[in-house]
């Protein structure tokens, strides 16, 4: 099997899972016990919590862990829209985040909140100019993703940063694809809130984490006992916050090596496409984007009819995002950045992981070539 969906999850790394095993049954104390048993969980608990906190450059206390990076963004935009009400209702955000941010927008509208969704480019930019035009005295909070999970595009972090301190806006960014990927240091970006998720860098599903700078207030997000200093209760998920921690450690070891080995695996397949494959159009930028993201629309073929076909030669890949899967509407983020619906339903992603091999990219572009013919021959499409 030729595995090339890792925006959508990636499998636990062994040292993830073996770093897991013990809290299950054997050290599986209540991290809150008094007893000297609990200590083994309050101590991976506080472990993963500096070792993410390192690769952040921000403070252990600035970190509450999460059960992924839906619930981190949910927290992050309803959290500080409560907890600011008071100083204005207006948020900013943009067309193309996930919808755990879209959607929590949505909710924050009927509740009262006015939301400015920024149009992009077409590689799927922000434009700095329209943000500081959106920005109005009752804006309380900026929302703009790191990196976007559909077409890779890298948003310009900092200066949207620097724009929201000018202004003494909030900045949260959903960095659940940039987080492990590329290095990522909160103060010099200006980020108040950030969310990942373990799942997307080789630490189990149903964890994650919000970085919520010092200072900042937030509502709690659950209601109950004591933790997370009393924002998120619930006895803490110990096997997950220690394979979540183990995960950001390697990732930080590993990540000059990755982003080397996967750009160079990324450009190889774009370059295979781009010169085998007349009517293929990248989406998203064609350097500011993540390391392991290639993503095209082709004229004249479906995409899910493709992935089928892909599918049948044990090649996994996606369509748009996971989370659009079944239903027959375009991309929001290919909208966004001007695609039109027939071009736009011609889409394949295909994100490559720490495993990916050279020869695997070779099969998959004469996969992707040979059935894209296929499908042209049946469609009659012509260059
Ligand atoms: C996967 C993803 C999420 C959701 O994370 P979960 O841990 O699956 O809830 C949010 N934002 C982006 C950009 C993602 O890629």
């Amino acid at each position: 099997m030729i595995y090339l969906d890792h925006a959508a999850t990636t499998p636990v790394a062994a040292q993830v899972l073996e770093s897991m095993q013990p809290y299950f049954a054997g050290d599986f104390a209540n991290a809150s016990a008094i007893y000297e048993f609990g200590e083994k969980s309050r101590n991976v608990i506080a472990q993963a919590r500096a070792i993410i906190a390192k690769s952040l450059r921000a403070r252990p206390d600035e970190i509450y862990f999460t059960a992924g990076g839906s619930e981190s963004d949910n927290w992050a935009l309803k959290g500080t829209a409560e907890a600011y009400r008071e100083y204005g209702r207006h948020v900013i955000t943009t067309q193309i985040e996930h919808h755990a941010v879209l959607n929590t927008c949505r909710y924050l509208e009927q509740q009262g909140f006015e939301v400015t969704y920024l149009p992009v480019d077409e590689q799927g930019f922000v434009r700095l100019r329209q943000l500081e035009q959106a920005i109005r005295p009752d804006t309380i909070l900026i929302s703009v993703m790191f990196a976007n999970n559909e077409i890779g595009t890298m948003e310009p972090i900092a200066q949207i940063g620097r724009i929201a301190r000018r202004h003494g806006i909030l900045f949260h960014t959903d960095a659940v694809q940039a987080y492990a990927q590329v290095p990522i240091d909160v103060g010099f970006y200006h980020i108040d809130l950030l969310s990942a998720s373990g799942h997307k860098f080789y630490g189990p599903k149903g964890t994650g984490f919000l970085y919520i700078r010092d200072g900042v207030r937030t509502a709690s997000f659950i209601h109950g006992g004591g933790q997370e200093q009393g924002k998120r209760a619930g006895t803490e998920n110990v096997p997950g916050i220690a394979g979540i921690g183990t995960a950001a450690r390697i990732a930080m070891h590993a990540m000059s090596e990755r982003i080397y080995r996967e750009t160079r695996l990324r450009d190889m397949l774009i370059h295979e496409i781009t010169s085998r494959i007349p009517g293929a159009h990248l989406n998203g930028d064609r350097y500011a984007r993540l390391p392991n993201n290639v993503n095209f629309s082709f004229e004249g073929i479906e995409g899910e009819t493709l992935l089928l076909l892909l599918d049948a030669k044990d090649i996994c890949a996606s369509a748009a995002s996971a989370c659009s899967t079944g239903s027959a509407e375009p991309s929001h983020v290919l909208t966004a950045i001007g695609r039109k619906p027939e071009l736009a339903s011609g889409t394949l992603r295909m994100t490559l992981g720490e495993a990916t091999t050279a020869e695997e990219i070779r099969l998959a572009a004469d996969a992707v070539e040979e059935n894209v013919k296929l499908l042209r021959e049946v469609s009659e499409w012509k260059a």
